[in-house]
Formats: C-alpha cells, structure tokens, sequence
C-alpha cells in the first residue's frame, strides 16, 4: 500500500513568518528539520496502520528543504522543482492515498498563518470550477485525477478546516492555532509529532475499512479562473493561448481535464 505525503513548510508547527521558511535567513536551519520531522512521524504512523511504501513530495520553495539523511528511511524523496507534477510529485494510480503535511490557507483567509494560494506576491484567489481553493484544492484534485483520496492534512486551524469543508471527512492535525497572519500559539514537536503519528495511523485504519473520504474529483471539462494581485500578471498570462481576460486581474482558461488545468495554472503564475 502506496502513500504519497506531500509536505509544505507554512504550516509546519512553530512557523509564523516567512524567514523561518527561506534558506537565506538562520532560522530555516530548524524548521526544514521540523518539517522533516513530521513527514517522517506521518510515515511511521501510516506504516502502523499497514501501508507499506512512501513516496515524499517535497513542496515548499524550490522543493529542497527535506533533509534526506534525516527523514525516515522508508521514504522516497521527490525533491527540487519544477518537476512534472510539483506539489504532487510522486502521485499515480497505484497510490492508495495522500497524507497532506505542513499545509496552509488559501489566500485571503483571516486567522491563518502565511495564508496564500502558490504564489504570496502575485495570487489573490483561484476558483476550480467556481470552486475558491487553495494549495490543498489544487493538489486535492489532482490527487482525484487519479482516483485518489486525501486522507490527512496538518497545518493550523483553518488549513485543517478549508481542507475539511472541501475535501471530506478526513482526519486531521492542527499543529499550531493561527491567532493572525504573523501569530500562533504552537505545540511543541515533542507533542505534535505524537500526534501526526497516531493520526496518520487512523487515517490509513479509516482507508482499509472503507471509511476515509472519497477522492476529490473536479468535473471535466475544468474552468481555472486566477485573480492576480497586479494587472501586470493578468497581462502577462492572457496571451497563453485559449486564456480570456475577465477584468483587470482576472484571467480564466478551460481545461480538458485536472493535469492540463493544473499545468496551465503552474504557467501562467509563473
Ligand atoms: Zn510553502
């Protein structure tokens, strides 16, 4: 039994400011640990549960900050960008499910530490469909392209409760409680980490007797419409072709399905 844990950094317990999340600032150091530490947790307590394989999706940045000397030895560590399927890297039909570490809100969300959708400088809001996501949605259905379920997110409160709203019943850990952009009150490792473990086993448990949620399917074809920060963006990203420009920072394109709608988003933010 294959499981995906694909890990971001924003939501990794004990990080409330970007620095913490740059490998130019000193304090990094410790939260790619962190990070490292809790996708680690999420594995040994997936193994609990009885999967069997793990492949890692290094998502945050340019996609190297796991340390592979560290992270539990099961793993397989996708690492570095832009690989073909970035957040999701690692994902096929053969994966049973994905474990969501580090996560954060989408865009524009109050009470939500470092809350953004892909891009902080330039992404203002994404809608599937006419569905507002974030990361977690995006990802979410690209994991439901290939008929598979999130089965866990961790992050702070509202990540935890976006990705519940959108996705299902899936177990959950929130590791820090956002009390602002800026602010958290965090548990320490020492606890959250028991926690992620013992989750992770309830969540591959949930799988096997059939209770976890069903995968995330967006329905085909896929409307992505991007609301830029700047009408520089809208600009720049309206001359891929078939993109229609809705006003000043809004752009839409219709996919044929979730892989093309997530390349074409991945495109036009850069
Ligand atoms: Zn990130």
């Amino acid at each position: 039994m294959k499981i995906l844990i694909a890990a971001d950094m924003e939501g990794v317990s004990g990080v409330t400011c970007w620095e913490e999340t740059q490998n130019t600032h000193n304090e990094y150091a410790r939260f790619r640990r962190i990070m490292t530490e809790e996708v680690s947790a999420a594995i040994v307590g997936a193994a609990r549960g009885g999967a069997d394989e793990f492949v890692v999706a290094d998502g945050h940045g340019d996609g190297i900050n796991i340390l592979i000397e560290e992270v539990d030895a099961r793993a397989k560590l996708n690492s570095g960008i832009a690989s073909p399927l970035s957040m999701m890297e690692g994902i096929d039909q053969n994966t049973a499910g994905v474990i969501f570490i580090g996560y954060h809100a989408r865009a524009g969300s109050q009470d939500a530490v470092l809350a953004h959708t892909w891009s902080n400088a330039r992404i203002a809001n994404v809608w599937l469909n006419d569905i507002p996501v974030g990361e977690y949605g995006l990802n979410a259905a690209v994991a439901g392209y290939y008929g598979v379920p999130i089965l866990m997110v961790t992050g702070d409160q509202t990540a935890c409760s976006q990705a519940f709203e959108l996705i299902g019943p899936l177990e959950m850990v929130v590791v820090k409680r956002a009390t602002g952009y800026y602010s958290a009150e965090c548990l320490s490792p020492k606890v959250s980490l028991r926690m992620i473990e013992k989750t992770a086993e309830r969540a591959v448990l949930r799988l096997l007797d059939g209770s976890a949620p069903h995968p995330f399917i967006i329905q085909t074809p896929v409307n992505v419409t991007i609301e830029f920060r700047q009408p520089e963006w809208a600009e720049r990203s309206e001359r891929l072709p078939g993109a229609k420009r809705l006003d000043s920072v809004r752009i839409t394109f219709r996919a044929p399905d979730m892989l093309a709608a997530y390349a074409g988003f991945r495109v036009a933010v850069n």
